[in-house]
């Protein structure tokens, strides 16, 4: 029978759709972390862009600031005495060359009319500066000062076209910026007003002229402004954590600017009827104002920073949280396929050493060599079934020899069996060409009987396992030998002539007769055996047998201890 056994298991097998899902998983694994890290990475590009729009909307505030703060020393300039004037013409100009320098920057992104239209303005007002300034300290009048004044706010006035454009061009990208943007541009609206509160103050104290009706009334509205506009930014503070720098600034705005600030300017004005303070000269009252208006400026510089500063932890999270999905994208796909791995190292290689071990238990063989390998505790039990089955299959084998030889052999003497011999005759009988034909040589002890009955059966028994063993000692290995009935032996010859035959049983004749054998009473029993030959033609088998044995029995009839050819 043949058999077909597969040395590996056919594609489908487990190991297969093992592979099928651990890549299913491993592809949801990286559908879910791409997901993932795609938002991640959307939300790193959206706080970035905030952020930058941020920084960016900043700059523009910052130039407006010193737009702003430009009035500070050209008001300076404008009040200063004629020895020290230089002086401090130099600072103001230092302060132009500050806002230019910002402007310079943004030149570049805004429409061209817009800014044509604050430098020129600012140009203007920087000069009606330098003709107040430059006149000598008597003589310089009020209307000339609170017209560089006027020119300046116009031109920090058409500077909010700019911040307003700017700010409608980053909602327009972003709506979500409002609040910042919202915040930034109220806090420089606040600076703003608050220096234009101050302003007013400057004429009258350089030319100590009381403030003009007009001034007055549009101070006040100045101040109805930044007063509604920090009403505006009052809620800030809830949402502020106590104690931070924010909180802190916001409380300096209050306390410096809306207390300190605005009772000074009060002051100078002589509006606070409730104050003697004595009047102070416009440099100082300046110097003072400007120091308290800083945490207004701080407080824009450091909002705008804090909001920048989210949007940057923004990013950082969401950095992290793309490292996170990547970290555990790669953790999964590692897992499923260290598991495959290990599946296939563990259980599907081990599973298939043990089926080639078993198909060679099957056929006998000894179960190839297999790797060394570790073992989990599940397969050391089928290779512990492996080997029981291993030491069961030898004993079968080695009962089946046992067996087989029972069948095969005779148990007195070990030759073959008569069954044996005449199987093998039939077969080298029928299979037969001329040349080599079985030789049939059948040996018959004489009076065999008499030594039974002179000795007792056991010392013919004795017999009987001697002369088999002088007969296989005579023969050649290839030769059959088999005890073919009670004390008649049988010689199969294959590929020998007749001449051969008749040789070999001369031989054994000779062999069984000088045979001496000593029985345990001490005597010594010699004894000769008759030979009957046949074979050499193409026969069937009982032939040849019945050939052989009438030849056996001439030699009898001749006288016995002789060789007889059928
Ligand atoms: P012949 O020369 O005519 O062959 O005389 P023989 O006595 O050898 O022949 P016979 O057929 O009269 O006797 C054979 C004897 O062999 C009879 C039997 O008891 C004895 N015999 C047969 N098988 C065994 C055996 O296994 N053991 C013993 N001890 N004797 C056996
Ligand atoms: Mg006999
Ligand atoms: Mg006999």
């Amino acid at each position: 029978m043949k058999y077909d056994i597969p040395t590996q298991p056919a594609t489908s097998g487990l190991r297969g759709y093992l592979w099928i899902i651990a890549l299913l998983a491993i592809g949801c694994t990286i559908l879910f972390a791409g997901l993932s890290a795609r938002s991640s990475y959307m939300e790193l590009q959206d706080a970035k862009t905030r952020a930058d729009a941020i920084a960016d909307f900043a700059r523009y505030l910052e130039a407006g600031t010193l737009i702003s703060a430009e009035r500070g020393p050209a008001n300076s300039y404008m009040a200063a005495p004629d020895g020290v004037r230089t002086e401090y013409r130099e600072a103001w100009e230092q302060a132009t060359r500050a806002t230019d320098a910002a402007l310079a920057d943004l030149v570049a992104h805004v429409p061209e009319d817009l800014m044509k239209s604050v430098i020129s303005r600012l140009k203007g007002a920087r000069h009606l500066v330098e003709r107040a300034g430059e006149r000598p300290r008597l003589e310089r009048r009020y209307g000339d000062i609170q017209a560089a004044i006027d020119a300046m706010f116009t031109a920090h006035s058409d500077y909010e076209s700019v911040l307003r454009w700017r700010m409608s061009g980053a909602l327009q990208q972003d709506p979500a910026l409002v609040d910042a943007l919202f915040k930034g541009i109220t806090l420089a609206d606040l600076r703003e007003q608050a220096g234009r509160l101050g302003s007013f103050v400057i004429p009258p104290l350089v030319t100590g002229e009381p403030i003009r009706s007009r001034y007055i009334l549009e101070s006040q509205q100045v101040r109805g402004r930044l007063l509604a506009t920090w009403m505006l930014l009052e809620p800030l503070a809830a949402s502020l954590t106590p104690g931070s720098e924010l909180e802190q600034l916001l409380e300096a705005t209050r306390q410096d600017f809306f207390v300190k600030g605005l009772m000074l300017r009060d002051q100078q004005l002589g509006l606070d009827a409730t104050e003697t303070r004595p009047r102070l000269d416009a440099i100082t009252f300046t110097r003072q104002y400007v120091a308290l208006m800083r945490p207004l400026e701080q407080l824009r510089t450091a909002l705008m920073e804090d909001i920048r500063l989210t949007q940057l932890r923004r990013e950082n999270a969401a950095w992290t949280g793309l490292v996170q999905s990547l970290i555990l994208m790669l953790t999964i796909v590692g897992l499923v396929v260290a598991l495959v791995l290990a599946m296939q190292y563990y259980i599907f290689s081990p599973l298939l050493d043990a089926s080639r071990a078993i198909v060679a238990l099957a056929f006998d063989q000894t179960p190839p060599a297999t790797r060394p390998r570790r073992h989990v505790a599940e397969i050391r039990l089928v290779h512990s079934a492996l080997a029981i089955v291993a030491e069961k299959l030898t004993e079968r084998r080695r009962l089946t020899e046992e067996l087989h030889t029972l069948a095969t052999t005779d148990g007195l003497t070990g030759l073959l069996n008569r069954r044996t011999v005449d199987d093998i005759g039939h077969r080298l009988a029928l299979g037969a060409r001329s040349m080599d034909v079985p030789h049939l040589i059948l040996a018959d002890l004489d009076h065999f009987k008499a030594i039974n009955d002179c000795f007792g059966h056991p010392v013919g028994d004795q017999v009987l396992r001697e002369v088999a063993a002088v007969l296989r000692r005579s023969l050649r290995a290839g030769d059959h030998v088999a005890r073919y009935g009670g004390e008649e032996f049988a010689i199969l010859l294959e590929g020998q002539t007749m001449a051969e035959t008749a040789r070999v049983a001369r031989k054994l004749r000779k062999a069984v007769k000088s045979l001496e054998i000593e029985t345990p009473q001490g005597s010594v029993i010699r004894l000769t055996a008759s030979f009957g030959i046949a074979g050499g033609s193409l026969l069937p088998w009982e032939d040849i047998v019945r050939r052989a044995d009438l030849a056996l029995y001439a030699a009898k009839e001749a006288g016995r201890d002789r060789i007889r050819i059928g």
